[in-house]
């Protein structure tokens, strides 16, 4: 059963780049494990994927420990201050930096170790109550601000899209993003880059290629829906 989902979304990856001309090369699949066993994991990594993501600290720790050490692990979730220690050596991403007091605890913490960490900003693209992530206003003022903080460097932006059933009602948010990156690109901040894009999931991540993005992040068309009474 994975095997085959993850030869689907494979290859609608591939399909998707071809549409747009892009070089799938560009995008890089996380396969999001959250709430999944670490046997399931190692299958999928044994089908060739180091990517994954996860949403919660204690889960990724608890992984980490269970799993081969040349997994790139996402933080894909939002991350409370006081459990960025636990984190800050084990997450090759984080993706969800998502408020100033957050940036200041990992610079901190990563002073303290002498370690660089690098993260990527979170937008609340659609402006929803429920979702975390600066504004689109924001922004651009959050960048400059988290860019001259010590030993945090920002590597693009995420966002994570209404959940829709016609995935093209997306596509609006991620040309979104994408224009943000182009404008914090022109703002030549020192510290800064827009390599990455993180946005798409099992019902849009299609589009999100189409649209820029370099990170998709995709669970349930890989492992299954998720069943989170059982965890
Ligand atoms: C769970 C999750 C995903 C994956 O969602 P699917 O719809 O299962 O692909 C992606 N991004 C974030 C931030 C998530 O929490």
């Amino acid at each position: 059963m994975l095997k085959n989902n993850l030869e689907e979304v494979r290859r609608n990856m591939e399909a998707a780049a071809v549409r747009c001309g892009r070089s799938i090369d560009e995008v890089t699949l996380i396969a999001v494990s959250k709430t999944k066993p670490v046997e399931m994991i190692q299958e999928v990594y044994d089908l060739g994927v180091r990517d994954f993501g996860e949403n919660k600290v204690q889960e990724l720790v608890d992984k980490y420990d269970r799993l081969p050490h040349d997994i790139r692990w996402h933080l894909i979730g939002h991350l409370q201050t006081n459990k960025v220690k636990y984190i800050i050596d084990k997450a090759y991403l984080i993706h969800s930096v998502d408020s100033l007091k957050l940036a200041k605890e990992i610079s901190k913490e990563a002073v303290k170790r002498g370690i660089c960490v690098n993260v990527l900003i979170e937008v609340n693209v659609a402006g929803e109550e429920s979702k975390y992530g600066f504004s689109p206003d924001e922004v651009v003022d959050a960048v400059r601000e988290i860019a001259q903080l010590p030993s945090i460097y920002i590597k693009g932006l995420m966002t994570v899209a209404p959940y829709v059933a016609v995935d093209e009602e997306n596509r609006q948010f991620f040309i979104k993003i994408k224009q943000l990156t182009v404008d914090i690109m022109q703002k030549n901040i020192d510290n800064v880059s827009m390599d990455f894009i993180s946005m798409g999931m099992s019902g849009d991540y299609e589009v999100a290629i189409e649209e820029g993005a370099t990170y998709i992040r995709v669970g349930t068309s890989i492992f299954g829906e998720r069943n989170y009474n059982i965890k």
